[in-house]
Order: structure tokens, then sequence, then C-alpha cells
């Protein structure tokens, strides 16, 4: 099994764990990453700002089959991920997941100095960055003040639903995330408000059912409008303004908690700051290794860029492939290196876990 790892804050700010690798995103070419080290016999570390893998796939269009993946006529985006997870287990990657790197830095020996937002340390022999698009970013509510808020009583995702039981509560959005916490809250929190701009939900067509239901029975209010503005002292909400479509109504509501779920967008963010050769917000990398322009950091799938780049999940496939091989050479140099097949390697199958461990030993 993978290893999905939470640590205590005084964990995270003790000793730096040592990884032979670290891999930068956990979208699928950071996925496959995993699987083409592992055959080589190298191990990983993962981080994903997102509290799960799968990157564009899960969090943009989970349920979308796609159709040019080789060899699967037909595969759910979702359902492409599970499978990279299944096919990237027998080498035991350690994930670090809600938690953007926010640091990479070359240290003097060769090695480089990984840190995240939440204050994880890892020092690695190489670093593979497989970034995407950048790190998904709640889109914020856009109101005057909103900052004195955020993390206390307006929040973008929902760290313990617990927290809203008993509590006048607003909600805003017409997504899923929107519509999916309004009924699991409805009958929980104190008061609920569900605000949305547009008569029409984007949500399943079931749960926005229950969300009238619920409506009808008095549980909830929903408002079709906007959010005018917000209303409280040292962070505690009290009330917000809400201005009904038309703009004629405007109503004021009891406020304790705020949930926005208005989406996420992607941002380059910090890979910008890492002081490598950028073109047009994509990682310069040759075609050979994958390498950047510091040696060492390699860049693989939609981060990358390189004459003829094809943003493809494919091409990121053939891209980790050969920055494996790469960073094995970097890593060990004095190592010959030749191309097994799985098929035919006892050792790759070792490693893969398909013949046992104490089968006689193979020369690699
Ligand atoms: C609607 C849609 C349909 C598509 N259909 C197809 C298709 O049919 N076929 C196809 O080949 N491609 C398709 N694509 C494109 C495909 O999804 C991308 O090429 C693919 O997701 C790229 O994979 P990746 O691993 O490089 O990056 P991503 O999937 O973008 O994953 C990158 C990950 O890195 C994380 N990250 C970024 N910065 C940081 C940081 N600083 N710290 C921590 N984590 C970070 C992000 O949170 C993200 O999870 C489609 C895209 C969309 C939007």
């Amino acid at each position: 099994m993978s290893e999905h790892i939470a640590l205590t804050p005084a964990e995270r700010a003790a000793a730096p764990i040592t990884a032979e690798t670290v891999i930068i995103g956990a979208g699928p070419c950071g996925l496959f990453q995993i699987f083409e080290l592992g055959l080589l016999g190298l191990s990983a570390h993962i981080i994903d700002s997102l509290a799960q893998p799968g990157g564009q796939c899960t969090e943009l269009y989970p349920d979308k089959p796609i159709y040019d993946i080789p060899a699967l006529p037909v595969c759910g985006a979702q359902e492409l991920v599970d499978r990279l997870l299944e096919q990237a287990k027998p080498f035991h990657a350690t994930f670090h997941l809600g938690q953007e790197v926010t640091e990479l830095k070359p240290l003097a020996d060769g090695k480089f100095e990984v840190a995240t937002v939440l204050g994880t340390r890892l020092i690695a022999g190489a670093v593979v960055i497989a970034a995407g698009v950048g790190s998904f970013q709640p889109r914020r509510l856009a109101l005057p003040g909103i900052e004195e808020f955020e993390g206390k009583s307006v929040h973008y995702r929902v760290r313990s639903a617990s927290d809203y039981h008993g509590k006048d509560l607003l909600i805003c959005g017409g997504g899923d995330s929107a519509l999916d916490w309004t009924v699991a809250l409805a009958e929980k929190a104190r008061s609920l408000t569900l605000v949305h701009r547009r008569a029409e939900f984007r949500a399943a067509p079931a749960t926005v059912a229950r969300m009238r239901e619920l409506v009808a029975a008095g549980k909830m209010q929903h408002i079709e409008g906007q959010i005018v503005s917000l209303h409280g002292a040292q962070g505690r909400l009290d009330h917000a303004v809400l201005q009904g479509n038309g703009g004629e109504t405007t109503l004021k509501v009891p406020v304790e908690q705020c949930l926005v779920f208005y989406g996420l967008h992607p941002k380059l963010g910090p890979v910008a700051e890492w002081g490598l050769d950028l073109e047009r917000k994509a990682l310069k990398v040759d075609t050979e290794k994958f390498q950047t322009s510091v040696p060492g950091i390699f860049a693989i799938g939609d981060i990358n860029t390189y004459p003829g780049k094809k943003k493809l999940i494919l091409s990121g496939f053939h891209e980790a492939a050969l920055a494996a091989f790469a960073i094995q050479h970097h890593l060990f140099p004095q190592k010959r290196q030749f191309l097994q097949y799985t098929t035919t390697s006892p050792i790759m199958q070792k490693r893969l876990g398909v013949v046992p461990a104490d089968a006689p030993a193979a020369a690699e």
C-alpha cells in the first residue's frame, strides 16, 4: 500500500525527511512517474496541494470519458487515476496531500530541499515537477475586508462538518460541493441559507431536488441572488446582507459561519519563483531527459515545454519514462543502464511483486 502521511505540526518542524526522489504534483503524470521510478528501483515521495491525487482528471472532469489512452478505448478520468494508483502500489510511494510546495532550493551537496506550506521539509536527491497547470486554489469571495474573516468564519472547504452544527450557516455556490454540504448540514445547522446567483444549479439533479424538499419543509432557505456584504468584528461574523436577483430585495440574514464553493482555479504560483527557466508559464526542458535548467530538477506533463510539446496525458507518460532513466543516472552516475522489459526482467518482476522476493537472484 502507498503510505499517506499526516504529520503533526511538531513532527513537521522536526528533522527533514530524507527522500531518494520527490515528485511535486499528483496528477496522472506524477502518479505514472512513481511507477517508472519504481521499475528502476527508485523510491518516491509525492506532494500535492489538493487533498486527493488525480490533478485535473479528478478535479475538473472525473466523470468524463477519455478516448486517447493507449489500449483503453474508453476510460473515465477518475477511473484512469484509480488505475494509475493501483499500478503504482507496489512501489509504496509516500503521499503528502493537502499541502502546496512553496520552496525548492538546491543545496551545496547537490541535493534539494523541498518545503511545503504546512512546514513539511524533505531533502531529495532529485526532484520531478509534475505541477500541471499549477496548484488549484479556491475562488475567493470578492468582498472588501474579506481577509478579516477568511479561515475564521469564511471557509472554502470543510475540514470538519461538526464545526457547523448548531451554527447560523450561509453557503454560497451552485455546484456539487455547495449542494452536497447544504443537504448534509441543513438539519444540523441552527439556520441555513443557500445563496446562488442563478436559478439553475450545476449539481446532481437528485441533490438539487433534496435541497428543494428541505426548503419546502422549512429546514433552510434558498436565495437566488448574491452577497452584498458581510458584517462582524475580529473575524467573527454576525450577519450578511444579500440581494435578490433584480436588485429590488435586500435581506439581512444571521451568519456565524460562511462556506464558499465557487470552484477552483489553477495558479502557477510558487513554481515560477524557483529560479528555473520558463517560457510562457511553462518550464523549459530538453527532450532527452526532461530536465529543467537546473540539473537534478526534472519537469514532466503539462508544466513543461519543448519544441512540439502537446499537453496530452500520453505525452506526460512518455516523459515520465525517460525522466526516470535520467534520474537514475543523476543519482547513480556509475551504474550501467540498459533497457529491460517487464515481460522478461526478473528484477522488475520482483519489484512489481509478481514473483516472490526470494526467487533466485537476478543481475540488474
Ligand atoms: C476538461 C478536460 C478534458 C481533458 N481531456 C483530455 C483527454 O481526453 N486526453 C488527454 O490526453 N488529456 C486531456 N486533458 C488534459 C489532461 O487532463 C492534462 O494533460 C493532464 O491532467 C496533465 O497531467 P499533469 O499530471 O501534468 O498535471 P495536472 O493534472 O494538472 O496535475 C498537477 C497537479 O500538481 C499539483 N500542484 C501544482 N503546483 C503544486 C505545488 N506548488 N505544490 C503541490 N502541488 C502542486 C496540482 O494541485 C495538481 O494536482 C483534458 C483536460 C481538461 C481540463
